[in-house]
């Protein structure tokens, strides 16, 4: 079992075929290892380029009977419970790589590809991992009226109720998340489906690959499979099987518990954002008190040596601290000896918005800068999407602008995600992609 507090990977490639759920397609999938901090990725094989897509909230697009990622045109579909299986097992980085647009249903359950993990192996990896800690209760309430309710706990747990309709099988659970307990007791849960729900996407063909083989069907009091019930409450290991599968698109493992009532992929899939939005919180938090100069950082100097803009346009004062190759934070402190300040606005000082996504820019491209070694080329702005203005910025305000790149397409591209903080809260956002041009 893997010790807990190393991040961990599969040992060798494995794969895996079956027939994918809603096209009805062979489909073949291979596991491979990837490095710390790389995350799950799903890769289509199929398509020209092979592009890959990060099992991450931020790229959930359904929720609807199952979960679907994708970026741009691209989609991956019901990969809840590959994803759960390699939470459950303990497997931070993997490619999951696949000639079609959805994994192998295999018998509606995570056997498969926990049989999958333990041909490949898991083994430790030299970076520690990345925790979620809950530190105080977090909840979501749905129309359909799920509720999850999330709680500290130096533990991993998950209490789930599950409830049929007019309340029939209904059942409960309550269980620590560990790979002995998931790969006995949770992974062999079945996909359960109402009869009234399917027979209208049967009638449709949306589900060609869909047969008694791999889900249990419940019509009135009747359940309908192919082998009998694994577990008396089948249904309600299933449920914690897909609250596993979609919160691992936190990116993150979570050290809390989780009370569920009723769950299903949409308030597991707001659960899962709420984290999300907690942690980018947390983390803007971390900007430090002092401002450090000097080792880890840029001066003034150096930051000029690397952006051709000058006065009134140099946005950046200094680079504090460089987290990793691609993540870095500047600072920019504003003053009312600004040239804007004279008409935005006159008696009534408010730094403009386009200001802050030039701080932005601008030190997103000093990371650019510092990864391609080149000061030969200059990068200009393509487009700038998620823009939020949030706060007002102020003179006398001291403006921590963080930039991570989360994308470079060969030489030419690339995409950073930005925030600003002023007095520990988020004043502004946005996503920005560059393309470079020779000076
Ligand atoms: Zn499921």
């Amino acid at each position: 079992m893997p010790a807990p507090e190393f991040q961990h990977t599969v040992g060798k490639t494995a794969s895996l075929s079956g027939t994918a759920l809603h096209t009805g397609d062979k489909v073949t999938l291979r596991l491979h290892a990837a490095p710390v901090d790389h995350g799950i990725k799903f890769k289509r094989k199929d398509l020209q380029d092979e592009p890959t897509i990060d099992a991450k909230i931020e790229n959930l697009k359904t929720v609807e009977r199952a979960t679907t990622i994708g970026e741009g045109s691209v989609r991956v579909h019901t990969v809840e419970h590959i994803l759960s299986a390699l939470s459950a097992m303990g497997v931070d980085n993997a490619i999951v790589e696949m000639d079609a647009n959805e994994p192998p249903i295999g018998d509606g359950s995570a056997q498969p590809y926990v049989d999958l993990i333990k041909k490949a192996g898991v083994t430790a990896q030299d970076e520690p991992r990345k925790f979620f800690d809950v530190r105080e209760p977090m909840h979501v309430e749905s129309k359909t009226g799920a509720v999850l309710v999330l709680l500290p706990d130096d533990k991993f747990r998950i209490s789930c109720t599950q409830a049929g309709p007019n309340n029939r099988f209904t059942q409960f659970l309550s269980m620590e998340v560990t790979p002995a307990f998931f790969e006995r007791e949770i992974a062999p849960a079945r996909t359960f489906v109402y009869y009234e729900d399917v027979k209208p996407l049967m009638d449709k063909n949306l589900i060609r690959g869909g047969s008694l083989e791999n889900a249990i069907v419940v019509r009135g009091d009747a359940v309908l499979s192919k082998e009998p019930l694994r577990f008396g409450d089948e249904f309600v290991r299933h449920k914690i099987l897909d609250i596993i599968g979609d919160l691992a698109l936190v990116g993150r493992r979570i050290r809390g518990h989780i009370v569920a009532v009723k769950p299903g992929h949409a308030s597991n899939a707001d659960l899962a954002r709420s984290i999300v939005r907690e942690q980018t919180r947390r983390s803007a938090l971390a900007a430090p008190r002092t401002i450090p100069s000097g080792d880890g950082g840029l001066d003034a100097d150096q930051v000029m040596q690397i952006l051709p803009h000058r006065f009134p346009f140099l946005m950046v004062d200094r680079i504090i601290s460089f987290e990793t190759e691609t993540k870095c934070i500047g600072v920019k402190t504003v003053t009312i000896n600004e040239p804007f300040f004279q008409g935005h606005f006159p008696g009534h000082p408010v730094m403009p918005g386009v200001m802050q996504v030039e701080a932005m820019a601008q030190v997103a491209s000093i990371l650019l800068f510092k990864l391609s070694k080149s000061t030969s080329r200059i990068g200009y702005f393509m487009s700038a999407d998620g823009v939020k203005f949030r706060k007002p910025v102020l003179p006398g305000d001291t403006i921590f602008v963080h930039a991570e790149l989360t994308k470079s397409r060969g030489e030419r591209l690339a995409k950073a995600k930005c925030h600003c903080v002023v007095n520990d809260a988020i004043v502004s956002e946005a996503e920005l992609m560059f393309t470079f041009l020779d000076k």
